[in-house]
């Protein structure tokens, strides 16, 4: 049964906190048991620590130090209620301990004097005490001894237990500096997704109406000039030019939705990486050419690798950077693709010599609505969704993409990295062997 005396309860809590019960020896306290035995000239001395139903000894000489006994047997239990020192001359003649099994039997108690071991907010917690096979009686300075070196016992204890909540409370602090910083971290992510969110929705409107000046500007060419076909015709183009640009936004917004939301599912073909490219060169062509840039394609290898994943999907990942590299590369630039096997994964990269970016936005690049500054050399900037779109198609695939730039001027260079179905020496190569072509 639990005790439900406060004292008491008060009592072991003091005593668990102190961590001495069920360890190991030390030497500081094998020092007073040590002297206790010697300035006595008795056998047997103790540090007996008392717990809820049994004493347990932390120390001791003439008997194994972790030895333990019912508390219902043990002497120490009566020193509780002395101030100073419990003494019994000869506890085969006491009737309180004539038939304890201690003294009818090992260790045979005779003599026993034990000073307790009383904290300061006077918590009993054991006793120094000491044990002889003879009845027998301290003499007054070996009392003194005994209540002396029972108090600098428990002035061990007081600075172990000290120390014991320093450790604690460095823990503690330590923990809360932990949980402070975390908490900054996140308050400052937060804020900083709020602040993109409202550039976000800035850009949004500005990138709506953007588009439409030019469309109600070529209507009310077409008005004028409806009977000049070449004029119908390209204001018509600029039409649809806009009109797409629009419906991109849309779709990239859409897209960005449904895969923030989880919603996005993707085929799990083999897809072979030389008809990604080739549908995604295909696709980015004209924003290259517009921009009158070199795109060289570094030659694939042989049989081509192949990827588990989407090809559509793949595609977008591949035009997008593609579109990146286009945009945000002055005109007449150098794009370099390729594909390459490295280990067990599929690489492509994308290069560029174009505006390169700064060290402070590279490590967020692929975060949702992060753009660089605007300045006229970057005017083609979209919303901030692609890359965002990129890395969330990428992982879908198992796959990562990295960006890497040596800084502003220095061009980009943005890697995807897939696991191979069929490396060229990989051991997955038997895994899909009928989609090399
Ligand atoms: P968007 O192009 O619509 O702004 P993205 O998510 O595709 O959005 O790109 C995020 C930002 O990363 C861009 O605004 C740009 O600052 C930077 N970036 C992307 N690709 C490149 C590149 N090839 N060279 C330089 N900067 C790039």
């Amino acid at each position: 049964m639990p005790p439900t005396d406060p004292s008491e309860i008060r009592r072991l809590d003091r005593l668990r906190a102190l961590g001495l019960l069920d360890t190991e020896g030390e030497a500081l306290l094998d020092h007073f048991t040590e002297l206790a035995a010697r300035a006595t000239g008795l056998p047997i001395a103790l540090i007996s620590l008392i717990d809820e139903r049994r004493q347990w000894f932390k120390s001791a000489i003439g008997l194994p130090q972790g030895m333990e006994t019912l508390r219902e047997f043990a002497f120490c239990d009566h020193a509780s209620q002395c101030a100073d020192l419990f003494e019994v001359e000869d506890a085969r003649q006491d009737p309180r301990f004539a038939d304890n099994p201690l003294v009818t039997g090992e260790p045979y108690i005779a003599h026993y004097a034990g000073a307790p071991l009383v904290m300061p907010g006077g918590e009993f917690i054991g006793t120094l005490c000491v044990i002889g096979p003879q009845p027998g009686r301290l003499p007054p300075q070996g009392r003194d001894l005994l209540s002396t070196l029972a108090r600098g016992v428990v002035s061990v204890l007081l600075l172990r237990e000290s120390e014991r909540n320093l450790a604690a409370r460095a823990r503690a602090e330590s923990a809360l500096a932990d949980s402070e910083a975390r908490y900054r971290a996140l308050a400052e992510q937060l804020a900083c997704a709020n602040r993109r969110k409202d550039e976000f929705r800035a850009m949004l409107a500005h990138e709506r109406r953007n588009p439409l000046a030019p469309i109600s500007t070529a209507v009310q060419l077409l008005r004028i000039a409806a009977e000049d076909p070449q004029r119908v015709r390209r204001t018509a183009e600029l039409i649809g030019r806009q009109v797409a640009h629009m419906t991109q936004l849309v779709d990239d917004l859409l897209d960005v939705s449904r895969v923030t939301r989880g919603q996005v599912r993707i085929d799990h073909e083999p897809v072979a990486l030389d008809e990604v490219v080739r549908d995604a060169l295909e696709q980015a062509r004209p924003q290259v050419e517009a921009r009158q840039h070199t795109l060289q394609v570094a030659p694939a290898p042989q049989p081509p690798l192949v990827v588990r994943g989407d090809r559509g999907r793949l595609v977008q990942v591949l035009v997008n950077l593609l579109n990146n590299a286009a945009k945000y590369t002055p005109e007449g630039g150098h794009l370099t693709l390729s594909v390459r096997a490295e280990g067990q994964d599929a690489v492509l990269a994308v290069k560029d010599d174009g505006i390169g970016i700064d060290a402070q936005l590279l490590p967020h690049v692929f975060e949702l609505f992060t753009q660089a500054r605007r300045t006229p050399d970057r005017s083609q900037g979209g919303l901030g969704l692609g890359l965002a779109l990129v890395r969330s198609l990428v992982a879908l695939h198992g796959g990562t993409v990295t960006a890497e730039s040596a800084g502003p001027g220095q061009g980009s260079c943005f890697t995807v990295r897939l696991p191979a179905l069929a490396a060229p020496d990989g051991p997955a190569a038997a895994d899909a062997p009928a989609a090399r072509g």
